[in-house]
């Protein structure tokens, strides 16, 4: 087809009458930024692909600083007291007594004192998000297993190791970061004696049915930002020179920290609470 001269305009107000409908069907029928109905729903899930029904996560604010607690976090120990936390002087599962903390504060961080227990949290816990800062002692004492020796035993059970593994033989399931007695860390990324060193641990609770476990605990856990344990599974309650097996035990139980006796040092501690995905939206 030709099209003279003289019909140009007219043949070019038909297009843009033309691209000016299309672009408000387009407004009207295709503007998706929140989502899709008639996208194929995702197997097993009651969402479609991009479904704009799904709940949307909630707004969380970060630290300003690296490893500060977010705005969801439980502040365990912010360097000023140990509010939330009481003594322990003997193993949880064996029921110990408790009372106030006798370990030593200062310059925003609490320090072991051997022979006061140990220190467990008032609020009980299950699947969290634990953020702890830990430092062995400075000054080189001992070796092996009574160099810097402590932990934190999530559940008052499942123990990862604190120790001052820097050039520190030790049996290699019982060095810094280890699942005690279980697991060794798949690296060793520690730190000198008596610089700070951060956890970052995922741990999931154990479940039971009917007293039977169904689920074991398991751990993720970074090491100075480095992965040492990725969801690996707990055999059991942290025991000393046998094969840790499962117990009936509580859906939660207190966040400890262990007094073996070294003048470990431990600071920012924070958790969160873990829950699955698409949560109802609160408003
Ligand atoms: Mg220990």
């Amino acid at each position: 087809m030709t099209i003279g001269k003289k019909h140009l305009p007219a043949v070019a107000a038909v297009i843009a009458i033309s691209l000016a409908a299309l672009a408000g069907a387009q407004i009207s029928t295709t503007n998706h930024d929140l989502g899709f109905k008639d996208t194929p729903m995702l197997p097993g899930l009651p969402f479609h692909v991009h479904d704009p029904d799904r709940p949307h996560p909630k707004v969380v604010t970060p630290s300003p600083l690296p490893g500060g607690p977010p705005s969801d976090a439980i502040v365990l120990f912010d360097g000023k007291d140990l509010s939330k936390w009481m003594a322990h002087h003997s193993s949880i599962t064996r029921g110990g007594g408790s009372g106030d903390p006798e370990w030593k504060l200062e310059n925003g961080y609490v320090e072991v004192v051997p022979g006061t227990g140990d220190l467990a949290t008032r609020e009980k816990f299950g699947d969290i998000q634990l953020h702890v800062e830990w430092a062995a002692p400075a000054e080189v004492r001992g070796n092996s297993q009574a160099r810097g020796n402590s932990g934190v035993l999530l559940m008052g059970r499942y123990e990862i190791q604190v120790l001052d593994s820097y050039d520190n033989p030790t049996y290699a399931d019982g060095q810094a970061g280890a699942i005690y007695g279980q697991w060794p860390p798949l690296v060793n990324p520690t730190r000198k004696p008596g610089e700070w060193q951060a956890y970052d641990i995922l741990f999931e609770a154990p479940r039971f049915t009917d007293n039977k476990l169904v689920k074991p605990a398991y751990f993720t856990v970074f090491l100075n930002g480095v992965m040492i344990h990725n969801h690996q599974p707990s055999m059991g309650p942290m025991v000393y020179r046998q094969v840790a097996h499962y117990e009936p035990q509580p859906p939660e139980d207190s966040l400890v920290l262990q007094n073996h006796n070294s003048r470990d040092r431990f600071r920012n501690i924070w958790v969160r609470r873990l829950a699955g995905y698409d949560q109802p939206e609160s408003k």
